[in-house]
C-alpha cells in the first residue's frame, strides 16, 4: 500500500488520514437543536405564567398582564432568531442587523442544546461541529472578502510537533520549517500571501493579538470546542473555522487538511486585480 508522507519524518496510512479529517458536520443538527430548544423553552415558559395567573392577579391585576406580554416577547424573540439564522443559511433575505442577538442566543442556548442533544444521542463535539458549519456558512453568505493584510491566521500550540525546540509562540518566523508539522507550512504560506500568521496558548493571547493586529476577519484553526467559544468571542469581526485533526489524541502533535485552509484562503481573500 502506497503511504502518504505528508509532513516530513510524519508518515499516515491515507485511509487512516482520510478518516482523521474530519468532515464538516450538518447544519441542520445544530439548526434542529436549536429551534427545538428553542420551542421547549417557549411551552415551558407559557406553562410557567398560566399556572401562576391566578395568584399574580390576586396581587395586582395588571401583573399577569405585564407577565404575559413579557413572555411571549421573549418566546418572539427566540424564535424569531432561529428562523433569522435559517433564512441566512438557505440564502434568503434575513435581517442583518439581528446578527449580533443570533450569537447571543446562541451564547445563551447552547448548553440547553446540549442536554437536549443528549436525549437525542447527539454528542456535544457533533454539535459544535455543526455551529462551525452554520457559521462558516453564514461567513460566505455574508460575501465577505478582505486584503491579505487584514486577515488573521490563528492556530493552537498544539499543532506545532510537541519535540520541536523552537518557540513559535512568540514568532512564528522561528520555526525552522522541518516539514514535520503545519506550522512550516503555514508560515511560507502566510509570507508569501501576506497575511499576519500567530499560534496562540490560549483564549486571552488570541484575544490580545486581535487588538494589536486589528484584523478585517480572521480565519481559526482549532477543535470544535475552541473554535465555538473563539468565533463567538471576535464576533463582530467575522471569522471562519477549519477544524484540526488529531492523530495522537486531543491537544497532542494535532494536524490540519491545508487543502482546506487555502480553500477557505481562497474565499476569504481578495485577489490582487480586485483591490
Ligand atoms: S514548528 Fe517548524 S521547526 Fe518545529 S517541527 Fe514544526 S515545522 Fe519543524
Amino acid at each position: 500500500m502506497e503511504i502518504a508522507q505528508t509532513p516530513k519524518n510524519i508518515v499516515i496510512d491515507p485511509q487512516k488520514l482520510a478518516k482523521l479529517i474530519r468532515k464538516p458536520q450538518k447544519k441542520r443538527i445544530f439548526m434542529g437543536l436549536l429551534l427545538v430548544t428553542v420551542l421547549v423553552l417557549s411551552t415551558i415558559l407559557i406553562a410557567m405564567w398560566k399556572i401562576s395567573q391566578p395568584g399574580l392577579d390576586n396581587i395586582h391585576p395588571g401583573l399577569s398582564k405585564i407577565c404575559e406580554g413579557l413572555v411571549f416577547l421573549i418566546a418572539f424573540i427566540m424564535i424569531a432568531g432561529v428562523l433569522n439564522m435559517t433564512l441566512a443559511i438557505e440564502g434568503l433575505p434575513f435581517v442583518k442587523i439581528l446578527q449580533r442577538q443570533m450569537y447571543d442566543l446562541i451564547r445563551i442556548l447552547f448548553p440547553i442544546s446540549v442536554q437536549l442533544g443528549k436525549i437525542f444521542g447527539i454528542s456535544r463535539r457533533t454539535l459544535e461541529g455543526s455551529f462551525i458549519s452554520v457559521s462558516n456558512l453564514l461567513f460566505a453568505r455574508r460575501g465577505i472578502k478582505v486584503p491579505a493584510d487584514r486577515l488573521l491566521v490563528l492556530t493552537p500550540h498544539c499543532l506545532q510537533l510537541a519535540s520541536c525546540p523552537h518557540k513559535i509562540t512568540r514568532d512564528p518566523k522561528n520555526c525552522k520549517r522541518c516539514g514535520r508539522c503545519n506550522i512550516g507550512e503555514l508560515v511560507t504560506l502566510s509570507e508569501e500571501m501576506g497575511f499576519h500568521f500567530f499560534v496562540a496558548t490560549g483564549g486571552t493571547l488570541a484575544r490580545k493579538v486581535v487588538i494589536e493586529t486589528r484584523p478585517k476577519a480572521v480565519l481559526a484553526i482549532a477543535c470544535e470546542r475552541d473554535l465555538m467559544s473563539g468565533i463567538q468571542d471576535v464576533y463582530p469581526l467575522p471569522a471562519v473555522g477549519v477544524l484540526n485533526f488529531r492523530p495522537e489524541g486531543p491537544c497532542y502533535n494535532t494536524k490540519v487538511n491545508m487543502d482546506e485552509i487555502k480553500s477557505a484562503l481562497d474565499q476569504i481573500l481578495l485577489k490582487e486585480d480586485s483591490k
